[in-house]
Parts: C-alpha cells; structure tokens; sequence
C-alpha cells in the first residue's frame, strides 16, 4: 500500500494514484507535475510542453486549494503531509529546486533524510516550528 499524502492547507489528498500532484508554477504557465509517491525516488511526469530547468527552484502549489507549499523553514524546500505509523500527521518536506534530490520525513525519534542532495540541508532545523522547552517561562 502506498503512502498518501496531503496538502498541508487544505488536507485533500495528493495522490490519488500512485503519484503525487502538484500545480506548479513555471514563469506565467501552471502545469501539473506528478512526483513519486515513494520516498527517495525521483521520477517526474509533466507534459511534453513544459521546458524544466536543473537547477532552478520552482513554485509548488496545491492542485485543489492552489495554496503555496513553500516550506517556512527552507525557501528551497516544499511542505506536504503524510501519515505515519501511527497514524499521526508529519511532514515531509523536499527540494523545489528542479533536479535535486533532496526528501526530509519527519519522525519521531528525528528526521528520515533520503536523496543524494540531503545533504546540502544539514543546517535546516526541521524542529524549528516546535515549542522549544528551553525558551519556555520557567
Ligand atoms: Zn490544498
């Protein structure tokens, strides 16, 4: 069974299938872009009329609510959700810059990296959204 994936604003799901959706943003045209549902695996599928550069960072949106999915921790990153395990939302984030391989899964015990690029990421604090109990009152 695949994982499922959702938007992070509007909690539809983004794979219907066995890829995930995206809208994405290529100067003034949007064309949908399907990515692997499988972590770590970079195959892409968009139509033929699309010209995608390596190397340059694309907008990323919701194909449903149409929102922005830029991460708020990395400008370079995009924000979905899945399900874990448990059955408990986290995030997975991954690299909108076109040709990288970069996927970060939240876990409980930390972050899953996958992608030969993960590693241009190592100063991102994917808990940064987190309470910090060490700037806590008290
Ligand atoms: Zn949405």
């Amino acid at each position: 069974m695949a994982r499922s994936y959702f938007c992070p604003h509007c909690r539809r799901l983004l794979n219907p299938g066995t890829k995930v959706i995206f809208l994405v943003e290529n100067g003034t045209d949007r064309e949908l872009m399907l990515l692997s549902a499988k972590l770590g695996e970079y195959s892409v599928v968009h139509s033929r009329s699309m010209k995608f550069e390596e190397g340059k960072i694309y907008t990323f949106r919701c194909p449903m609510c149409r929102s922005d999915l830029t991460s708020s921790l990395d400008e370079k990153l995009v924000d979905i959700l899945t399900e874990s395990d448990d059955e408990v939302m986290v995030r997975v984030s991954f690299s909108r810059v076109f040709g990288e391989q970069a996927t970060f899964l939240r876990a409980p015990d930390g972050i899953n990296r996958f992608g030969e690029d993960a590693s241009r990421y190592e100063g991102v604090n994917f808990f940064g959204e987190t309470a910090d109990p060490e700037n806590g009152e008290g």
